[in-house]
């Protein structure tokens, strides 16, 4: 068999893995249009704040590594368009415009994202970044220390829009922070956590504007931005932009071979298949099915990618895995505090109009006798669907780490556990560690009680 792999990232990477394992005999060809081989974006913040010195080193393979395992890897090669009748894909060759025709019996997209960009007067000023990929990652570098650029302004706050902004301001640059929604990190967290983190920023000097969005780039004469533009009319003196305003899916040359949702997203079935026998798609060109609903949404996370890669892989030849249901869950720090999130929040779940309850508690992370060197006051918010009583959702956030709890509630949301099960669900207890009841289950007792009402 032959399998072509198209995309080096989380999901490309997976699928070749998983193809060495179960088919040792295929013949494989992984195509990457960029220069390098599996860059992950997620390590792009270690490497701005210097604790990953190599850019290079931010990968899970190599060229010479896969091809030892007997991997075909072709680098800068474009795969631009797919003859599904003939199982053939036409790559491109991006340094010399060189076309190649090769076959395959089964293919694989792992294609990925693109940084959203602003559709603003001024967009194609100089020094308007993004962060994603390798490219991007060597530029930011060199941006953040550059001694020219001293004011940046970071366009959105979701996870990788707060990484930007945190690296870039503890390198020494003025840092402003702007976002249409009313509060920052609005997919991820609640007002509870949010306002305790804009203030976090507030205090380490960075400066947050939510609820406004941009009008319009302003540049200087030689090009390069020098201040945006907000909607509210105020003008932010700027050098440097990060565009982090969401991704739209690398699919625009697929629209007349699979058949792709209102968004540009691959449309597949549970076992990854697109609607063309023998093309699979995997990643963030993709949905997945969402556990606290069951509906499938586009939920950008690298373990994502992983278990499509995985299933994609399974599936090759007969369908014998659907791709397991995810809870979208994350984690992050902003400065001193570090948070998780999985699921349904009160904020996400009123723009899916979805009827649901919570309880918010405050607790510490271990026994009150324990000196506030080794403790820390937790927050947690426990979200849970009133009818059925079951766990759709939580947020935790805490100087300590205690974000490991968010994998417990994954777990709960996955295996469709109710508020009653979560209650007396059995947790270690050790003072160094945890309270004699977890947070999980204090918060559970409190639904109970505020369903009992
Ligand atoms: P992508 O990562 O988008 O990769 C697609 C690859 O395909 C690219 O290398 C591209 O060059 C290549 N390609 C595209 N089209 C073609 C073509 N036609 N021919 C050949 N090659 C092609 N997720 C987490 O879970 N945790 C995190 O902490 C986290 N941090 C992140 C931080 C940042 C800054 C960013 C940007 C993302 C982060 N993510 C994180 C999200 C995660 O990186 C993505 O979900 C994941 O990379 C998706 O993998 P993918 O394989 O779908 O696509």
């Amino acid at each position: 068999m032959k399998v072509a792999v198209v995309g080096s990232s989380h999901g490309g990477f997976e699928t070749v893995r998983g193809v060495l394992h179960d088919f040792p005999n295929a013949e494989i060809d992984w195509y990457e249009k960029g220069d390098f081989v599996s860059f992950l974006s997620c390590g792009i913040e270690l490497y701005l704040q210097n604790v990953v010195k190599d850019v290079n080193s931010v990968s899970y393979a190599t060229i010479d590594g896969m091809e030892a395992k007997g991997v075909h890897v072709h680098i800068n090669s474009e795969v631009a368009s797919i003859n599904p009748a003939e199982h053939s894909i036409k790559v491109v060759d991006v340094n010399n415009g060189q076309t190649t025709e090769s076959k395959y019996d089964k293919l694989v997209l792992s294609v990925g994202a693109v940084p959203f960009e602003l559709p603003v007067p001024g967009k194609e000023l100089g020094n308007i970044y993004a962060m994603r990929g390798r490219d991007w990652a060597i530029l930011l570098k060199q941006a953040e220390v550059n001694p020219d650029i001293k004011n940046v302004t970071v366009i959105g706050s979701g996870y990788i829009g707060i990484e930007a902004a945190e690296s870039f301001a503890k390198a020494g640059k003025k840092v402003t922070i702007i976002d249409q929604n009313p509060t920052i990190l609005g997919t991820y967290l609640d007002p509870e956590f949010t306002d305790i983190l804009t203030t976090e920023l507030v205090d380490n000097g960075l400066s947050v504007k939510n609820d406004q969005s941009v009008k319009e780039f302003i540049g200087n004469d030689k090009g390069m931005v020098s201040g945006v533009i907000t909607t509210t009319g105020e003008t932010i003196p700027t050098d440097l932009v990060i565009e982090a305003a969401g991704i739209r899916p690398a699919t625009e040359w697929l629209k007349d071979t699979v058949k792709l949702d209102n968004h540009g997203l691959i449309v597949t079935d549970e076992y990854q298949e697109t609607s063309q026998p023998d093309i699979f798609a995997v990643g963030d060109a993709t949905e997945i099915e969402f556990a606290p609903t069951g509906t499938k949404k586009l939920i950008a996370l690298a373990p994502n990618a992983r278990k499509q890669g995985r299933s994609a892989a399974y599936n090759l030849m007969e369908k014998r895995r659907k791709t397991t249901a995810v809870s979208g869950s994350s984690a992050l720090h902003v400065y001193s505090y570090k948070f998780a999130s999985t699921g349904l929040k009160d904020v996400t779940a009123k723009q899916m109009n979805l009827d649901v309850a919570s309880v918010y508690i405050t607790d510490t992370k271990v026994p009150p006798f324990v000196p506030a060197e080794d403790n820390a006051k937790v927050y947690f918010k426990l979200t849970y669907d009133p009818r059925t009583r079951e766990v759709m959702g939580a947020q935790i956030m805490s100087k300590m780490d205690v974000t490991a709890n968010i994998n417990a509630i994954s777990l709960a949301i996955q295996q469709h556990m109710t508020i009653d099960d979560l209650a007396y669900a059995d947790f270690f207890f050790q003072p160094g560690f945890d309270r004699p009841w977890s947070v999980m289950n204090i918060a559970a007792q409190k639904a109970q009680d505020q369903l009992a009402k």
